[in-house]
């Protein structure tokens, strides 16, 4: 009798896991009593002590993977998961959980991992940012930076980040697009590693999260509009301006309430897909200044490749297949929502690679008008 009220008490917990933390610290304190007291546990009723390791097991098991039915209701987010859900797990045991499998383990990673290619990148680039003193008649000056090239395969994007350059142009925009993958990225891994703690921290890191997406797409335009309107400041600066205010105007949509339900999820693919296709302006405002010239053409193929991955991504996230075909069979590998990670990453790195054609393409020629 005593084990079936047990176990209905346990089934009864997982459905409803609320105010686990505070029974947790009970019963804690409940169990380090009960083993502080061992000596005098020949004084304590067995029930007392087999009650609180009973407790004990049963708290333990709260940090076990939980099935959708199980979870809190801010946590439902796609029915097609069925298991391998974390539910109201301490920061500690939630931050552990970066290192064991679950259905959030991939889409942790598959961001992590990017946001750790955009750092070295980053690092890369601002290591081979040529200086004035490249300038031809000035090289004697300084060392030849031609000895610091990597050989062979860097070869080629070395000459990409730092092409001997007749005047070195700024480096700031294509800084800030970089900046804009690596917080976007790992943003998004620190919202799905800390999402199952509360509904709180929930609420907080999906702002994040949707911020972090907005400054992505934004950052994103920075380098092909600096540098394809390099030489008409006023057309750089209106681009700049309009998209920044656009970037804006989605964060601040984003932070609305209603901005985080499951019901806006569709809403939010399209708020965030708009804003990326809104890059088709300038992109063929572009080909009509630039027609003929071979690196306006191959980047505005790399931005039509980008946009394409982007598109799918948000498809992908919208309409959560193929989890949707198959529910259950994805929970822990190929979910719509890895799929649409790896294909935001891919998304940056293309545009990463037409930022280096941005930079070869300027540095190469100049702008009269700088
Ligand atoms: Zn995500």
């Amino acid at each position: 009798m005593e084990v079936q009220s047990a176990m209905d008490q346990s089934s009864a917990h997982t459905e409803f896991p609320t105010n686990l933390r505070e029974r947790r610290s009970n019963v804690d304190c409940a169990v380090r009593d009960s083993d502080s007291n061992q000596g005098m546990s020949k004084y304590v009723p067995d029930s007392i002590s087999s009650g609180a390791q009973r407790l004990k097991r049963e708290v333990n098991k709260r940090y076990e993977l939980v099935k959708f039915q199980a979870l809190p209701e801010h946590l439902k987010d796609n029915e097609y998961i069925f298991k391998h859900y974390r539910a109201d797990w301490p920061i500690r045991e939630a931050l552990g959980s970066i290192f064991t499998i679950h259905n959030e383990t991939l889409n942790i990673w598959t961001h992590l991992s990017g946001f750790f290619v955009f750092m070295g990148l980053t690092i890369y680039t601002a290591m081979k940012m040529p200086s004035y003193g490249e300038i031809p008649g000035m090289m004697h000056h300084l060392p030849n930076f031609q000895q610091l090239r990597w050989q062979s395969v860097t070869d080629e994007l070395t000459n990409m980040v730092a092409p001997q350059p007749q005047k070195p142009i700024s480096r700031w925009p294509f800084f800030v697009f970089l900046s804009g993958a690596m917080f976007c990225l790992l943003s998004s891994s620190i919202c799905h590693l800390l999402y199952c703690h509360s509904q709180r921290m929930a609420n907080l890191l999906l702002k994040l999260d949707y911020i972090g997406i907005a400054y992505l797409i934004a950052a994103s335009f920075y380098p092909p509009v600096y540098y394809t309107f390099m030489c008409n400041p006023t057309l750089r600066n209106t681009y700049l301006i309009g998209i920044t205010c656009l970037g804006l105007c989605t964060i601040a949509v984003s932070l609305m309430p209603m901005f985080q339900t499951h019901q806006f999820r569709p809403f939010r693919a399209i708020l965030f897909a708009s804003m990326g296709i809104s890059g088709i302006v300038p992109c063929v405002h572009k080909l009509l200044l630039h027609w003929g010239e071979p690196a306006a053409q191959t980047t505005f193929y790399l931005e039509m490749t980008m946009g394409a991955l982007y598109g799918l991504g948000a498809v992908i996230y919208a309409t959560r297949v193929p989890e949707r075909w198959k529910p259950g069979h994805f929970d822990i590998a190929g979910h719509s929502h890895q799929l649409f990670h790896v294909l935001v990453v891919a998304g940056a790195l293309t545009h990463y690679r037409a930022g280096l054609l941005y930079l070869k393409w300027r540095d190469e020629q100049g702008c009269e008008a700088m």
